[in-house]
């Protein structure tokens, strides 16, 4: 049995309208629409290294198969008998882009009954503080529906140690919930609404951000930087927090070029794992890229570090289904069984262990 920590099976009606550039996700959402526009997608530039438009059309296929069931019954066929898997919610109506079509209810709804259906699953709610009564809704989706954990997102645009997030974390460190949170910059998914609303989210920040020539991109980045953990981590102490995607495949190449470039958030995570007992950090979406699998195997003969490190493949949010199978077997030969299971297995176990026992 092995755990995959980082999954995804929103729907298309879970992501707002304005998501997508160029009004793709209306497009996109009529059967018509996302043929004529992926056979353009695909043809626009069929050799660039620029595969933005190919993984919107994947994610969309992805996101239209109807249901949370059928989108995560996609996902399960990559995986032996008896896998578990750490499922994100997304709650999107926050980002300032535009309306979700579906109520954020709905889909922690829907994730309830796919919980009830297939007890491997292991459901997280999404937690923007932006919401209103959202601590009703963290104890409806945990006592009543068998979710056991809060995914945090702070790019589309709150800080990790927002004091509105305190309840959240005190409920999830008394009942041993863990914590996942996005934690990797400049990613597709952040704050889209104006500039100056957002300069206005960044002044919440503890430091004083200077914003002048940054992009959306980079601003966002801000929210997401994990240092802004270690005020919580110092608040709450025994909470489980996982730092997902283990600041990107942006600084693992930076890592390995530059290694002691400045402000390189591999760097700064890997620092923090040392020093804080109860932070993870998974490795989904990052390690697509085989060119790390060196790294990571290296990382884990630190006695330390070992028992840190969560698997999880961020799916759907990778390219291609095949990229499913092949990265979960070819890290799988390429670690070996004994690093393999310490992060596909025993850290986890660790990980998601609550007070609830099911
Ligand atoms: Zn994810």
């Amino acid at each position: 049995m092995i755990y995959n920590c980082h999954i995804h099976t929103f729907k298309d009606a879970d992501i707002p309208r304005g998501f997508l550039p160029l009004g793709l996700v209306r497009v996109l959402s009529t059967k018509p629409g996302f043929r004529v526009v992926s056979r353009i997608l695909n043809n626009i530039n069929p050799f660039s290294d620029n595969d933005a438009f190919d993984r919107y059309v994947k994610f969309v296929e992805l996101g239209r198969l109807g249901s949370q069931e059928a989108i995560y019954k996609n996902c399960r066929k990559f995986y032996p008998k008896n896998s578990k898997f750490g499922i994100l919610a997304m709650d999107m109506a926050y980002m300032g882009a535009g309306k979700v079509p579906r109520a954020y209810f709905d889909q922690l709804k829907e994730l309830g009954e796919l919980k009830l259906k297939y007890p491997e699953t292991i459901p997280f709610v999404h937690i923007d503080p932006r919401r209103n009564g959202y601590m009703d809704i963290l104890k409806k989706c945990v006592e009543d529906w068998g979710f056991r954990g809060v995914k945090v997102y702070p790019p589309l645009g709150y800080f990790p140690y927002d004091e509105r997030m305190y309840s959240v974390y005190e409920y999830c460190q008394a009942n041993h919930l863990p914590i996942i949170t996005h934690c990797s910059p400049f990613n597709p998914v952040h704050y889209k609404g104006k500039k100056k609303e957002l300069r206005k989210l960044l002044e919440q920040g503890r430091d004083r951000i200077d914003t002048r020539g940054m992009s959306r991109k980079e601003m966002c980045s801000k929210f997401t930087h994990p240092l802004n953990w270690e005020y919580v981590m110092e608040d709450f102490p025994a909470l489980k927090i996982c730092l997902g995607h283990f600041g990107s495949a942006h600084y693992w190449s930076e890592f390995l070029d530059n290694p002691d470039g400045p402000d390189n958030w591999f760097l700064i995570i890997k620092d923090m794992l040392e020093r804080y007992p109860h932070l993870y950090s998974d490795i989904s979406f990052t390690l697509n890229k085989k060119e790390y699998f060196p790294l990571l195997k290296v990382l884990l003969q630190d006695k330390l570090l070992r028992n840190k490190i969560l698997f999880g493949s961020d799916y759907y949010m990778v390219e291609t289904e095949a990229t499913e199978r092949r990265f979960s077997l070819d890290l799988r030969a390429y670690l070996g069984e004994d690093d393999f299971m310490t992060i596909a297995k025993k850290n986890p176990e660790q990980f998601f262990a609550t007070r609830f026992n099911d």
